[in-house]
């Protein structure tokens, strides 16, 4: 479903589909470089990172692993609470592993902060960050993302993973939410 299809309920298409893959590429091909040599571990954080997890894992031309986190901090809301819960933990032992965190987005950073320091805790070999998006006027705390799609301004976005209240997530662009859909 491409954003266009339902405008009322969004403002502006902040980043489309061939913005994005462009973008997972030319990532890819850094993080090739920088885990040459090395066994790679994906952790996707459900449910908003799957679209960003499938496109990118394809778009690295190597072998990797990939594992799962499902936390949840924001409810049906759109502001972080900052409490967060696991879900679903990962199935892999991460020790001595080098992990790459595959996220949707960083607002606050307060997801993030935790689960490093969650993953820290596990004794990984190293882990980084990659975010397709991140809004930078939003962080309540420093995440160190070594790879990052597109700063955004502050505004509920929705589309590729995102969502609101479980829908957009289908819609293969970026877009802003109106505020009339959840004021
Ligand atoms: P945090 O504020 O902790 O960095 O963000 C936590 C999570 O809230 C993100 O991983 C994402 O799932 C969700 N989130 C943050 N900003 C937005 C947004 O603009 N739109 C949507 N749909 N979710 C968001
Ligand atoms: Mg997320
Ligand atoms: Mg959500």
């Amino acid at each position: 479903m491409r954003a266009a299809e339902i405008a009322d309920q969004l403002t502006d298409v902040l980043v489309t589909e061939e913005e994005i893959q462009a973008k997972l590429e030319q990532l890819a091909r850094q993080v090739e470089a920088d885990y040459e040599g090395k066994d790679l571990l994906l952790v996707g954080v459900l449910k908003g990172a799957v679209m960003v997890m499938a496109d990118f894992a394809r778009s690295l031309k190597r072998p990797i692993e990939m594992d799962w986190m499902a936390v949840s901090s924001y409810g049906a809301s759109t502001k972080s609470s900052g409490v967060v819960q696991i879900r679903k933990d990962l199935d892999t032992d991460i020790s001595g592993k080098h992990v790459l965190i595959v996220e949707d987005i960083i607002d606050s950073g307060l997801t993030l902060s935790w689960l490093l320091e969650n993953f820290a805790s596990r004794g990984a070999a190293s882990i980084e960050v990659l975010a397709l998006l991140r809004k930078p006027e939003a962080a309540k705390v420093e995440i160190d993302c070594r790879y990052v799609g597109f700063d955004i301004p502050v505004e509920f976005v929705v589309g590729y993973g995102l969502d609101f209240a479980e829908k957009y997530r289908n819609l293969r662009d970026v877009a802003v939410l109106a505020p009339h859909v959840y004021a």
